[in-house]
Formats: C-alpha cells, structure tokens, sequence
C-alpha cells in the first residue's frame, strides 16, 4: 500500500498528463460528433490549450539566456570547449544514423511506387525557398544584427528566386535532372541579386541567441572577480525561471487535454491517414527503431546503466512533445526530467540541452530522408543502382543540414524539407503532398528530438565525468581557502 501510494505521489503530474491525453482524445470524439457544438465551439475549443502553449513559450527566452550563459561561463573554456565538442559529436553521430535508418526503411518499404495516391492535392503553390538561401539563412542567424529582435521575432530570410530543374512528371519513368544542372542552378543563383520574399514571424531566433550567449558566457567566465555579478545574476534569473516552470507544469494537465481535444475535432479529412498509411508507418517504424534499439543502444554502450528507466525518467518531457510538437516549448520540461529524475549535473544540462533542443533533431532528420525519397517515389523517379549511391551521400548531407536548420517549432521540418527536395532536383512545391499529415507526423518526431537530447545530456555527463570531479575538487578547494 505505501509503495503504491509513495510512486502515486512521485509521478502524479505524469499520470495527471497520461490521464489528459486519453480524456482529451474522448473529448475529441464525442464533441465530433455533435456537429452543432463542435460547429460552435470550434474556435473556442483549444483556448485552454493556446494559453498552455504561450505560458511555456513564455519562459523559453529567460530559460535559455540564463542557462546558457551560466553554463558556460561556470566551465572554465578549456573544459567547456570539451564538453561542447563531445555534445558536437553524439548529435552528428545519432543525427547520421537516423538519416540512414531513415533512408533504409524507405527504399525496403517503398511507399511511395505504385501507389494509389492519385487523390492528393497536387495543387500547391511553389514556396520561394532554395537550397543556397536556407543554408545561408542559418548561418545569417547566428549573427543577429539586433539582440533584442532576435527576442521576439525571428529573423526576415532573404530569398532569391530559382529555376529548378523540371521532371518531366507525365512520362511514367521520369529522368532525374543530371548533377550538372543542379549544380549549374546553385551557381547561377549564387550571382543573383537578393530580394526579399518571406520572413518567418513566429518565435525567438534561439539560434542566434546561442550563439551570443556561449560568447558572452565564455567572455564572463574569463572576466574572474568583476564577471561574478553578472553569473549570479543570470544563476538567480535560471533559477526563479525553473520555478515559474514548476507553476506551469501543475497547469500542464488541464491544457493538454484541450489541445489535443481541439486537434482531434479540427481535423477535417481523416481519409488521408489512409492514402498514406504506407507512408506513415515508414517514419514512425524508423522512428520507433530509432528510439528503442539505437539511442538506447549508444547510452547503454557509453553509461553502462539501464537505457530505459532514463527513458521513463523523462517521460512527461516526452508526453508534453508528443503534445506540443515544439522541441523549444518542450525545453523547460525537459530541463526538469533531466536534472530531477535522472540526475543529470547541472553544468552539463545547461549547456547541452538548449544547444540540442535547436540543432540535434533525430527525428526530424530520419523524416527529412523518408519524406524526401518518398516524394521522389511518388514522382516516378526510377533511379538505378548508381544514382542511388550517388545520391545517399547527398541526400544523408542534405537530411543533416535540413534537421539543423529547422527550428523547434511545430512544422519547422516541413519548411526545411525544401534543403533536400532542391538539392536533389525535386520540384520543391511537392512538400504540399505531406502537409496533410504533418500534424500527427511532426509531433512523434519531435518527440525523438526531445528523447535524442536528453540521452545526449546523460552520455556527455559520463565521458565528462572526469573534468567535472576536477572542478568539484577544485571548488572544494576555494571554498576552504578563499
Ligand atoms: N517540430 C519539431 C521540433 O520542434 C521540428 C520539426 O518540425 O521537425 O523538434
């Protein structure tokens, strides 16, 4: 009775949020079905869930400056250098073998040959991104010009316009357009002029941010005796933060159940799922694997300790993504199953969950690759044995650059889609075809990112084990004698 009663009282936020997921697709459900009501209270419906989202929102900014800038300026830069470049190397490491898993199960499932997808909406407009455009997108927001721009609003992309390469999509075997003219494409629109297009407006250019607080964190930490003000500053900042997130999270239940309860009445064609029941499977199996057989694998391998009581360590972090689809909004969460549960040192979460929440995305990446091939299924490409090898290097890059670039936001892979689909001659106007269901799509995803991020922080603390006791020796020391 005590066992049960004191695990009750540890995880009742996490049954609270289970409970509201379940509760909330029945909601769902039943309120379908009364056209009048569900006609009514439409709009009104996911209100509970909308304020849900702008309360994590909210604390993302001060979450990420504070964490960010205390992390690093604690580390002295040589062993900050080091863990960096350990955290570097597990998400390019992970990152790449989604890719190939990715690319794998489609070419085995196919999903896309022969298909009788004839019904989707091959209507859409050609969104006016490029391959070269979005590559210097990302580099252009790690420099914001205008730190307090970067708060609030995201960075305007500067687009130039691009002739792709055309398939011809009426024959019934369609030529792949050769590498020369792609790459005879990207140099011509190297020489263009800028115009201005589109700018992203939602959210924070977390990207941007990073970058400038590692910067000024590694320039505090060197500043000794007069940086201290500002690192207790930022330290009492992270710490109030943490705390307004355990407000939010007792919140957390009651959004859940009306977002997902909204979702599941707004959603209008339920048809699709079945059009691309092949094409679903394919991402979430390769997501599935990915998650219980590789991740864990790699974790188990470095930690030596059980890869899936960390896994359940952080699961309301993995609940709230699946519900979110934001890997940012996820990040307070995550923070707090990280530290909480599984005990993972502050000087490491703070330094590689922010970084990993906006670059290391598993999930989005294997998606990147399947999405990518599956399009080019639909779209007859009948590739022989040599453009497929050709083909895997670029596809593996371009899957890569594609997850990094995309923000943690909802959506950001379908945006970021564009990277490979040009880079591999493919109309870019296809990813119309799989907006459909992105929805449900993104939100597994993203979940894999947030999972990717956390085994991330556990295997970066143990191969830094040793740098860290130094440093705790070393405080101990100071503290003695100051
Ligand atoms: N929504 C994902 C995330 O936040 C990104 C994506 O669209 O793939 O991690």
């Amino acid at each position: 009775g005590r066992d049960v009663k004191g695990v009750l009282k540890r995880n009742w936020l996490l049954l609270a949020t289970i409970t509201s997921v379940i509760l909330g697709i029945g909601l769902g459900v039943v309120v379908r079905d009364y056209s009048s009501v569900s006609h009514l209270g439409k709009q009104y419906f996911g209100f509970p869930g909308e304020i849900l989202m702008r309360m994590l929102k909210l604390v993302i900014l001060p979450l990420i400056v504070s964490s960010m800038i205390t992390g690093v300026a604690a580390l002295d830069s040589e062993v900050s250098g080091k863990i960096g470049l350990r955290a570097v190397l597990y998400y390019l490491t992970t990152t790449i073998i989604a890719v190939c898993l990715g690319i794998l199960l489609v070419t085995t499932i196919k999903p896309g040959v022969s298909q009788n997808t004839d019904n989707i909406d091959r209507t859409g407009n050609t969104p006016n991104v490029t391959t070269i455009d979005t590559l210097l997108d990302i580099i252009r927001n790690m420099f914001p010009e205008n730190l307090v721009q970067a708060c609030f609003q995201q960075y305007k992309t500067q687009r130039r316009e691009i002739e792709l390469p055309k398939p011809n999509v009426n024959a019934t075997t369609t030529t792949f357009p050769p590498f020369t003219t792609i790459i005879s494409n990207v140099a011509q629109n190297l020489t263009k002029d800028y115009k201005i297009v589109g700018a992203y407006s939602d959210g924070i250019n977390v990207l941007g941010l990073i970058v400038f607080c590692v910067t000024f964190g590694l320039v505090i930490g060197k500043m000794g005796e007069r940086g201290r003000i500002l690192l207790e500053f930022f330290d009492a900042l992270n710490e109030a933060t943490m705390r307004l997130v355990q407000i939010i999270m007792c919140y957390m239940p009651v959004g859940i159940l009306f977002l997902i309860a909204a979702k599941i009445i707004e959603v209008e064609d339920w048809d699709i799922f079945r059009k691309m029941l092949m094409y679903m499977v394919t991402v979430l199996s390769g997501l599935a694997i990915h998650s219980i057989v590789f991740l864990p694998l790699i974790y188990f391998v470095v930690v030596r300790k059980n890869p899936f009581s960390f896994a359940l360590g952080m699961a309301q972090a993995l609940v709230t993504a699946l519900m979110i689809s934001s890997s940012s909004a996820t990040l307070p969460v995550t923070f707090r199953c990280a530290e909480e549960n599984n005990r993972i040192d502050k000087r490491i979460t703070r330094f590689v969950l922010p970084v990993g929440a906006t670059i290391n995305m598993d999930g989005t990446a294997l998606y990147e690759a399947v999405a990518s091939i599956f399009i080019a299924q639909l779209n007859n490409y009948a590739l022989d044995a040599g453009q497929i090898i050709i083909l895997w290097p670029v596809r593996s890059i371009m899957s890569t650059v594609a997850s990094i670039g995309a923000a943690g936001v909802p959506n950001a892979g379908l945006v970021t889609m564009v990277i490979v689909l040009t880079a591999v001659g493919l109309p870019a106007s296809d990813v119309t075809l799989i907006v459909a269901v992105d929805w449900l799509l993104d939100r597994f995803r993203t979940m894999i990112n947030v999972l990717g991020d956390a085994y991330g922080a556990g295997i970066v603390q143990k191969l830094s084990k040793r740098e860290l006791e130094r440093m705790d020796l070393m405080s101990d020391v100071d503290a003695v004698n100051p």
